[in-house]
């Protein structure tokens, strides 16, 4: 329980500066970045170190006290603020933002939890090197809980998730030990590869302190460019031809729906339309090269004429500037904020193979339609890995429970044929914990559930999020 002795307690272990307990102070830490979760506690617990995270655990493990990580909280699915209970703490890592060690022979950098993603992004470019793990939320989402959901991001195509990025992790377990596994190598098959254990478990089976991270050559040349495509069908074809001329130098193919570009426009007064004709979709492009004489504009322009000739592409603007490029990445990075300032919809974050993104857009636009006429369909994302934000909206209205459950079936039931995930990239937290039980078999909940049961016996590790 937390009572006045148990605050004290912590206090003693860290300071002050390390504890909240005003309302005002706390309320940031209890709502999720949608409005959609408020829960409560007592107290939010800043330690500055992992010592003291490893010495806070130990005592709510001693006192069953539960505890819910908390990084940036720019999660979507509700899994990084507490419940309603108000019987756990929140343990924010906002304080641990040390970059403790740069090794550019092994291109790696070991760095503590909290540290701000754009943070390690800027660290790995001014030593010459790239951190290639972005998301519009970059500014104020923290690696460790970058790696709690195993973040996607607009590189993924090129670079895999943030558990691809990673060499070694260190992490309280949830007795309060701290187990060191910052090992910065590429190579190490000495059994069960615990830190693929800890990455996207969303704080359930202890707490990331520190990471080791992979970096990559520094990008010299980067092309950006708008393509104007007539469907998602297409758009998929695009993706074949371009990464066949461009290989690896693709590294961004971004789908937008024209409502998507509309929204952003409106909402974002100084976002030009980058047509001079409306398109219904629209695809961003990146591709970038580590030589300094690439010419990937001109080899972007020579693999986009046979899509334009067979008609894949309809238009398409080639960044002829820096500031040019970023608002083109504009554009795609605004749809969330812009979608937030217009209401309340239904979300989700799917996923299915490539080969099938086309078709599940075709269907799942044409039974949205049919049973909610009124609704509008907020399609994006990330097409070059399957993975769409495909959102409904009910312009004017927040969705009620019933419509909501009515758009998830219809969704879900799609996703369930076409062989794919109701969580690309977010996680489960609050929000999916109940749903995953219907679209994972028995043998696997039955294998989560042993795992979490071993680890974390007492359940006091963000209860309530993914099983
Ligand atoms: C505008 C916007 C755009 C976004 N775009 C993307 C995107 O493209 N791709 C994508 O994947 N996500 C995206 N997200 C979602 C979000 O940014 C990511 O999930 C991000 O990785 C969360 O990091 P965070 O530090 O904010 O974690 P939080 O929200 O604080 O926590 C997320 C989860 O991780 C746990 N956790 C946090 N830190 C730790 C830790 N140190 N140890 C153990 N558990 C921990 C929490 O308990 C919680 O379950 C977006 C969010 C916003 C607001």
């Amino acid at each position: 329980m937390i009572d006045s002795s148990f605050i004290e307690r912590v206090r003693q272990i860290v300071g002050a500066a390390g504890v909240l307990t005003d309302a005002g102070d706390i309320d940031p830490y209890v709502r999720d970045w949608r409005g959609n979760y408020i829960g409560k506690t007592a107290v939010v617990v800043r330690p500055a170190n992992t010592e003291e995270v490893a010495a806070v655990v130990k005592l709510c493990a001693q006192t069953h006290t539960p505890i819910v990580p908390q990084g940036g909280n720019t999660g979507m699915v509700g899994g990084g603020v507490p419940d309603t209970s108000g019987d756990a703490i929140v343990l924010s890592l906002k304080r641990m933002t040390r970059i403790r060690e740069i090794d550019l022979a092994n291109n790696a950098m070991t760095v503590d939890a909290g540290c701000i993603l754009q943070t390690i992004q800027n660290a790995a470019l001014e030593n010459d090197r790239y951190f290639p793990l972005s998301l519009a939320a970059e500014g104020s989402c923290t690696i460790g809980g970058n790696l709690s959901t195993n973040a996607g991001g607009t590189a993924v195509l090129r670079f895999g998730n943030a558990r691809d990025l990673v060499l070694g992790i260190e992490a309280v377990t949830p007795d309060g030990r701290i187990w060191n596994g910052l090992k910065a190598l590429r190579k190490d098959n000495t059994g069960y590869d615990l830190k693929h254990l800890l990455m996207g478990a969303e704080g359930t089976l202890g707490i990331i302190t520190g990471a080791v991270l992979k970096l990559y050559p520094k990008p010299q040349r980067t092309c950006t460019a708008l393509v104007a495509v007539p469907s998602p069908r297409a758009s998929v074809q695009l993706l074949a031809t371009i990464r066949g001329a461009m290989g690896d130098r693709l590294t961004g193919f971004e789908l937008m729906s024209r409502v998507c570009v509309d929204h952003v426009i409106t909402h974002f007064p100084s976002t030009a339309e980058p047509f001079e004709q409306r398109h219904d979709w629209q695809v961003l492009v990146e591709l970038t090269d580590t030589l300094k004489d690439a010419q990937l504009e001109d080899a972007l322009a020579t693999s986009l004429e046979p899509a334009f000739e067979s008609g894949l592409a309809e238009d398409a603007v080639i960044a002829s500037s820096e500031s040019q490029a970023s608002a083109l990445w504009g554009i795609r990075e605004h749809i969330p904020e812009a979608e937030k300032a217009r209401g309340k919809s239904v979300k989700h974050d799917i996923s299915v193979p490539i080969s099938r993104i086309a078709e599940f857009i075709e269907r799942g636009d044409a039974a949205l339609n049919a049973a909610f006429p009124n609704a509008q369909v907020i399609c994006f994302g990330h097409i070059g890995d399957g993975n769409l934000h495909y959102n409904l909206s009910f312009p004017g209205a927040t969705p009620s429970v019933e419509q909501t459950h009515a758009a998830n079936s219809i969704v879900y039931a799609l996703l369930d044929e076409l062989g794919g995930s109701i969580s690309a990239e977010h996680g489960l937290g609050q929000m999916k914990r109940d749903e995953i039980t219907r679209h994972k078999g028995e043998v696997e909940l039955d294998m989560m559930r042993a795992i979490k049961r071993a680890l974390d016996p007492h359940g006091i590790m963000n209860p309530g999020k993914v099983l």
